[in-house]
Order: C-alpha cells, then sequence, then structure tokens
C-alpha cells in the first residue's frame, strides 16, 4: 500500500534503469530516454586505490598512463572482480543523473541490469552499492531479460523467442516462453576477444604490435562475419616488433574477417547448441519468430547473415542494440505489476518486497 507521503514523494522521484555492462554502463530514465552512455571503466591510484576518473575520461587514459595510475574494468568479464571499483563506478553515475535533473528529486528506484552469471555475493554487492549511491528502492534484472524486454521480444507470451547480446566481455545467449528463460549460455568470447584477435592477427602476419583501441576501431570500421558487398581497408599504426620504430600498414576486411573467425565461430557454436537443447516445439517458434542480436557485438557487420546461414533462422538486429538493456531495465519499473516477476531476487528477499 502507498502511503499519501510517499505517492507525493512519488511525483519528484525518479524510475532509472541501468545496464552495468562489461565495456559500457547506460541509465535510462522514464520520460527522458538514455542520460548516461559511457565506458565500465575506472581510474584509480595504484598506492592509495583512490579513484580518479570514471566512465570516457578512464577509458580514454586507458593504454597511456603511466605506473601510479592504473585502469579497471571492474566488470571485465561479466564476474564483479572489484566491490568497491564497482560500487565506487555505479555511485558516480547515479550522482551523475541527480545532477543532470533540474528540479530537486527525491532519491530513484532503480533496476540495475547484471551479467546472468554473478554470484549471489555479488549481486548482494550491486546492490548494496545502489542503496548506499543513493537509491530508494534497487531491484536486479538478468541482462538478457532486460535486453528482451528492451528488444520488444513478446517474452510474457508462450510463443518462444531468443536473444544473442554480445557485450564486451560476454555473450548471452537465451531463449524465453512463457516469461521465463527456458534455455542460457554464457560465454566470455565477445567485443573483447576480438578486440584481441585482431591485435594477436597484427603481430604474428605483420610483427606490428598495436594498441587495443586500435584493434577495436578496425574492428568496428572494417570487421565483419561474412562476406562484404564492397570490401574496405583501413591503415593500423602500431610499433614493428623487429625494428622497434613505429609503423603503419594497410590492412582489408578480408584479413581482419580471418582474424575474427574463431571467435564469430564460437558465437555461432554457441547458438547451435542453445538451439540443439531447445524443445522442438520452441525451436518451430523460433523460425517465425527469428533470433534477435543485441549489445555492440550485434552490430559486427554481416553477423545477422552469417548466424542466419549457419542455423537456419531469421536473424535481425535489435532497434538501437546498444540501448536495449537500459531501456528494457527501464521499463520493468514503468509497468511494476506486469513485469515484477521478471526481476531476480536476492536470497532472503533483501529487495523488501
Ligand atoms: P557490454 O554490455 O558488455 O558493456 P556493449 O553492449 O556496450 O557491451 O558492447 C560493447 C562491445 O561492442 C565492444 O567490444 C565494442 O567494441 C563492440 N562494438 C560496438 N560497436 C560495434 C560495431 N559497430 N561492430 C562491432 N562491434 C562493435
Ligand atoms: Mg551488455
Amino acid at each position: 500500500m502507498v502511503s499519501p507521503l510517499d505517492f507525493l514523494l512519488g511525483l519528484f522521484s525518479l524510475d532509472i534503469g541501468i545496464d552495468l555492462g562489461t565495456a559500457n554502463t547506460l541509465v535510462c530514465v522514464r520520460g527522458k530516454g538514455i542520460i548516461i552512455n559511457e565506458p565500465s571503466y575506472v581510474a584509480i591510484r595504484r598506492k592509495t586505490r583512490q579513484v580518479t576518473h570514471v566512465g570516457r575520461e578512464a577509458k580514454l587514459m586507458a593504454g597511456k598512463v603511466g605506473k601510479d595510475i592504473q585502469i579497471i574494468r571492474p566488470l571485465r568479464d561479466g564476474v564483479i572482480a572489484e566491490f568497491e571499483i564497482t560500487e565506487a563506478m555505479l555511485t558516480y553515475f547515479i550522482k551523475k543523473v541527480h545532477e543532470q535533473s533540474f528540479i530537486p528529486i527525491h532519491r530513484p528506484r532503480v533496476v540495475i541490469g547484471i551479467p546472468s552469471g554473478v554470484t549471489e555475493v555479488e549481486k548482494r554487492a550491486v546492490y548494496d552499492a545502489a542503496i548506499e549511491a543513493g537509491a530508494r528502492e534497487a531491484f536486479l534484472i538478468e541482462e538478457p531479460v532486460a535486453g528482451a524486454v528492451g528488444a520488444g521480444l513478446p517474452i510474457n507470451e508462450t510463443r518462444g523467442s531468443m536473444i544473442v547480446d554480445i557485450g564486451g566481455g560476454t555473450t548471452e545467449v537465451a531463449v524465453f516462453s512463457l516469461g521465463g528463460i527456458v534455455i542460457s549460455r554464457s560465454i566470455r568470447v565477445a567485443g573483447d576477444e576480438m578486440d584481441e584477435d585482431i591485435v594477436q592477427y597484427m603481430r604474428s602476419k605483420y610483427s606490428l604490435l598495436i594498441g587495443e583501441s586500435t584493434a577495436e576501431s578496425a574492428k568496428i570500421d572494417i570487421g565483419s562475419a561474412y562476406s562484404l558487398v564492397e570490401e574496405k581497408t583501413k591503415v593500423l599504426r602500431g610499433r614493428n616488433l623487429i625494428t622497434g620504430l613505429p609503423e603503419a600498414r594497410e590492412v582489408s576486411s578480408i584479413e581482419i574477417r580471418e582474424a575474427l573467425a574463431g571467435s564469430v565461430g564460437i558465437i555461432v557454436d554457441t547458438i547451435r547448441d542453445a538451439l540443439d537443447e531447445t524443445p522442438p516445439e520452441l525451436v518451430a517458434d523460433l523460425m517465425e519468430s527469428g533470433i534477435c542480436l543485441a549489445g555492440g557485438g550485434g552490430q559486427l557487420k554481416g553477423l545477422t547473415e552469417r548466424i542466419a546461414r549457419e542455423v537456419n533462422i531469421r536473424t535481425w538486429l535489435a532497434e538501437d542494440a546498444m540501448t536495449c538493456v537500459a531501456r528494457g531495465a527501464g521499463r520493468i519499473l514503468e509497468d511494476y505489476d506486469n513485469l515484477r516477476q521478471l526481476l531476480t531476487g536476492l536470497e532472503r528477499g533483501s529487495t523488501h518486497h
């Protein structure tokens, strides 16, 4: 029951959805859409572990700082390796939401999307961090579920649907029916691994050592999973490992595709595995509803065509694929009565509902 006071406070309060991604953190505010979209990076002083930068600034510093500063991606592998750093990052982003609103707002209610592999202890840490950061109420949701809501999949229906969310650290494959996950797979092969593939390829083929950001931009600009109508080239800069000198080298999209082939193959195999385990009636549904790709990595050129061809199911990229999880998390509170069963509880029912 809502007391009159709570009702009044509610008018000035904020419902927000947060995607705590391995690569990017997004915040979606009801009525405003995505208001924060920054890399999940934190810079700290190595000695004191004091946080100096969060988000975009911290990512820009990666690979360019001296020994006394350390750049941390606290969720890099889809697990929360560093509680305090994760908490500092979450606090920073929630405070930023407050600073951006004009009216003095009441503490927000937040729904946070977390990787599906996280443990009970990690969930607890995220929940506590949100409350610590000023949330009035905090709820957790598994990222594939939030992603499916954000992508508009009919996950509450009997008709089955499938999402493949390819992020930075993890790829999550999930088949839904009747509001629940029927089959799921989570692997640590996603965007970061693809960047690493390109670094390795340049090193072994050209003895050229390139940085992670250079590899990432090659992947985004000319990377692909299927032959392109028009193949492209790009100049990559790094250091020649033999001469020790700076060097620029032009590479083609065909070469980058070759570099990415291993990771793309693993993602395709994981989808095939999940389909193998899916009950036949649901597979029949999937043939109609198709496979929905989400996440930054889902945008890799030619990936929808490649998957469709390999598993014989129509495959499509969600609209605004990188924001699905945050938008989906935000929507839960809008339609709390119908969607609350999608939230994942903490043990001991500690979200006070
Ligand atoms: P997470 O949810 O794990 O934070 P995101 O969904 O934000 O991850 O996706 C980040 C990943 O997507 C990064 O590895 C990034 O390089 C990759 N990415 C972004 N845009 C593209 C693109 N157009 N093609 C291929 N990969 C992309
Ligand atoms: Mg994600």
